[in-house]
């Protein structure tokens, strides 16, 4: 990418995309294209096309998506599957028909099989049962992900997709029915906190591991793999460690200063036990993520008590 080239971020009001862009600004592009979701819906694949006609992009960060934590993915299956694969679809094809010389389509960890050999590696997909709570939203991104291979095959087209594992940060989503836990339980903290609330609630046991990726380390991924990664299927995006939900809680307390109990409530769905990230591959190509979870939760921290207004009216 040229300082001057045309290039949208999909999705930029989003987590993902939000901090592509802040990240392509810093660097000194200035030929970047962004629509909000009300300015062009990009399940509509004819405003779509005429978008692409209009504005020529010649690379496309396709962070754009219907995306939530666990109870808004097993609620709203139909939308997360009906809108994710319409986003792609369109976005994908019109980027071949607009001759994109480059693509990123970016998925999410959710895509492998549930009970996969741990840590994930990206042959894995496709090879058995996926998460039921996450299934609808994980077929429309192996869906993007196959769209992107078969364009690359036949078509010759420069589309890569990677797969970043739990993501949070700035301009994330802290609504608590819809959020991540990692937000979730920020928000939980803060206010438990000032309310002297003696404890908070925790969904599920506690024992899902997960790994958690900080988003401008993505960022820095996204634009990493731009730049110099051509090839199909998916690459992994982590740190390649996790830690529990238990412990995820007790970091964010001690991130937050609060110190009562933390109470397990098992009316709600654990999620897969376990979905870590084999990063070899993006390693082998020479990326690693350099935001520890202790700094990147103290400075989702500092940018949510700096946005608290902003950050609950967007969700
Ligand atoms: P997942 O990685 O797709 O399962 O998505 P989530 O980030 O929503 O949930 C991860 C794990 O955290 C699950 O085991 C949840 O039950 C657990 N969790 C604990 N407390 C919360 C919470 O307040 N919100 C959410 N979304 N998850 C929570």
């Amino acid at each position: 990418m040229e300082k001057t080239s045309r290039i949208y971020v999909a999705g930029h009001r989003g987590l993902v995309g939000g901090a592509i862009l802040r990240r392509l600004q810093a660097e000194g592009y200035t030929g970047l294209i962004t629509r909000t979701s009300r300015e062009l819906d990009l399940r509509d694949q004819a405003a779509v096309r005429a978008f692409f006609a209009q504005e020529r992009p010649e690379f496309v960060f396709l962070a754009a998506a219907k995306v939530g934590g666990i109870l808004a993915n097993s609620t709203y299956p139909a939308q997360f599957l009906y809108d994710n694969l319409m986003i792609a679809a369109n976005v994908i094809h019109a980027s071949h028909e607009h001759g994109v010389r480059k693509l990123l389509n970016l998925g999410s960890s959710c895509i492998y099989p549930r009970l996969a050999p741990q840590p994930l590696r990206e042959e894995y997909l496709l090879t058995g049962p996926l998460e039921e709570t996450n299934r609808a939203y994980a077929v429309a991104k192996i869906a993007a992900i196959e769209l992107c291979d078969h364009y690359r095959a036949q078509y010759g087209s420069d589309f890569i997709s990677a797969m970043p594992t739990n993501l949070y940060g700035p301009g994330d989503n802290f609504d608590l029915q819809g959020s991540h836990v990692l937000p979730a339980l920020l928000r939980k903290m803060i206010e438990a906190k000032e309310a002297h609330a003696p404890q908070v609630e925790v969904w599920g046991s506690g024992t899902p591991l997960r790994e958690f990726l900080y988003v401008d380390d993505l960022a820095d991924a996204s634009l990493f793999l731009m730049e110099r990664v051509s090839e199909a299927g998916p690459i992994n995006v982590g740190t390649g460690q996790d830690l529990s939900i238990r412990d995820l809680a007790q970091v964010i307390a001690d991130a937050v200063g609060y110190t009562g109990a933390l109470v397990f409530d098992a009316s709600k769905p654990d999620g897969t036990p376990r979905k870590l990230m084999d990063v070899s591959r993006l390693r082998a190509l020479g990326w690693e993520a350099s935001t520890s979870l202790h700094d990147g939760v103290a400075r989702t921290l500092a940018w949510y008590l700096a946005h608290r207004a902003e950050a609950l009216a967007a969700h």
